[in-house]
């Protein structure tokens, strides 16, 4: 989810869409208790194909293999930043295992960003009623593409604003040479509600074009309360706007202690944030297809993203999502199960930072866009699959309701309509015109982690990345398997 601009694409599909679950038919008995399978449905889904689905689903809740991909991507590997000597090991890891699972692997070359983290260390130097001699301590992290202070860093007084128009008010005059802060709090009571997205959106804005617009005004560094729900004095990390000025994020904690000491009288910062830009570096998108034996023209893609931020180990952001990908492979060929068109999974690099990769795919691939039947992506978490966000025509949607159905056991049938591509990375797929699906994860707990150093492999719960599994799986298998490709 993060731009992290999956996170952050996420974010404006919570805002700008009216979420709907898809309303199921009437059953044709009032008193019957499951609607009438329509013609159409029948049709695309035989009583052969349903079986299959469910043996997939079955053999997805009890196997280990993403959960053991994962651990690997996270532990063996680790933080998988573009650029990064793991984000490469990373690719040659999941090309190698899907080609020991027999599929036909190709890398797609692509240029991203190099930035990698210095010192990151700040404290309150002048602030009322501080004792003689001493400081406060500030945690706080680079945010992604952040310029380095000098080495020794900077001292300047803090300016604290709630948003932009408080600093649009206070103007260039009282923001030049001031660090500026923004204290946009992360609702907690919204996620906490299962509306985590839409909270992620309306804080991340700050950190995503808080530092440019401070820059703007001659700021000499931008800081933003971290994003998301983390309460253990951890800070979170992401992509920011370019601003040409050292920019950060400070845990909620130490945000609240700016905020109080800020309302009190002047309160000056020392700041030593020391990132580097390095030059531009290659990395790859995996492209993975189990070849379609009718119609191997015709894609369905299954993805998550294999780079990730550097604090953490990148398990549930989007280890995950690539090891549920990886699996819906894995189970197809351990179950002998063929798929009539290409089942590909690709493991998309660089959607932390820009989405170089889903760029490249979109520049080499668009061409055969037209034949991409439907396009999925992970990228929310790992926690347990209430079903899908989709991108796609109504009637879409009612085809595939009867792959819904047997997701129903596993609580994962939600087929909610969005009107903005439901995952970053297939965001240009979905633009297109192509059905998109994102899985839908349980988010209430996804911001304690996302982006902080304790996104890591413990987060994921083995049961739960299960359910992941099956529900890739069995979408993914259902879509190149249904008599028609999905209608758009
Ligand atoms: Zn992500």
């Amino acid at each position: 989810m993060t731009k992290s601009f999956v996170c952050l694409n996420l974010l404006f599909l919570s805002l700008l869409t009216t979420a709907h679950a898809q309303q199921p038919k009437p059953p044709a008995n009032p008193f019957g208790s499951l609607p009438q399978a329509t013609p159409a449905q029948q049709e695309n889904f035989p009583p052969h194909l349903i079986e299959e689905l469910n043996s997939i689903k079955a053999a997805a809740l009890t196997d280990d293999y993403a959960y053991h991909q994962v651990a690997h991507i996270t532990e063996n590997i680790g933080p998988r930043p573009s650029g990064s000597l793991q984000a490469k090991a990373a690719v040659d890891y999941v090309a190698a295992e899907l080609r020991r699972l027999g599929l036909d692997v190709q890398l797609e070359e692509v240029k991203v960003p190099h930035w990698v983290r210095g010192v990151e260390t700040a404290e309150l130097t002048e602030y009322s009623g501080q004792a003689a001699g001493t400081a406060q301590k500030i945690v706080l992290t680079a945010l992604g593409g952040s310029t380095s202070t000098p080495v020794e860093g900077l001292s300047a007084d803090v300016v604290v604003v709630n948003n932009f128009d408080e600093l649009k008010l206070l103007g260039h005059d009282k923001v030049a040479g001031k660090i500026v802060f923004f204290n946009e709090p992360f609702d907690k009571q919204k996620a906490a509600a299962g509306m985590a997205f839409m909270s992620y959106g309306e804080a991340v804005l700050y950190r995503a074009a808080g530092p440019k617009a401070a820059a703007d005004l001659g700021a000499a560094a931008a800081l933003v309360r971290s994003v998301g729900s983390a309460d253990f004095r951890l800070p979170h990390t992401g992509f920011s706007v370019p601003a040409g000025i050292p920019a950060g994020a400070v845990t909620a904690e130490d945000a609240d202690l700016i905020a109080h000491l800020g309302a009190q009288g002047n309160v000056r910062m020392h700041l030593t944030l020391t990132p580097q830009k390095l030059p531009d570096a290659t990395g790859y998108n995996v492209i993975a297809d189990l070849k379609g034996n009718e119609h191997p023209e015709q894609v369905v893609v299954v993805s998550g993203h294999i780079d990730s931020w550097d604090l953490g180990t990148g398990a549930i952001d989007d280890g995950a999502g690539v090891a549920i990908a990886m699996e819906a492979a894995e189970l197809l060929q351990k179950l002998h199960l063929h798929p009539k068109r290409t089942l590909r999974v690709i493991a998309w690099m660089d959607e932390e930072s820009g989405g170089a990769g889903s760029a490249a795919y979109t520049k080499d691939h668009s061409a055969d866009f037209p034949s991409h039947v439907a396009a999925i992506e992970s990228d929310a978490g790992a926690a347990h699959p209430l079903g899908f966000d989709g991108k796609m025509s109504a009637h879409a949607a009612e085809i595939l309701r009867p792959a819904l159905n047997v997701l129903q056991s596993i609580g994962a049938n939600v087929l909610r309509e969005s009107t903005y591509p439901p995952g970053a990375d297939i965001a240009a797929i979905s633009d297109s015109g192509v059905p998109a699906l994102g899985i839908l994860e349980d988010g209430r707990t996804y911001f304690h982690f996302h982006h902080t150093a304790a996104d890591t492999l413990d987060k994921i719960v083995p049961s739960e990345l299960r359910e992941n599994a099956a529900a890739m799986a069995v979408m993914g298998y259902a879509l190149t398997n249904m008599k028609n490709p999905l209608p758009r």
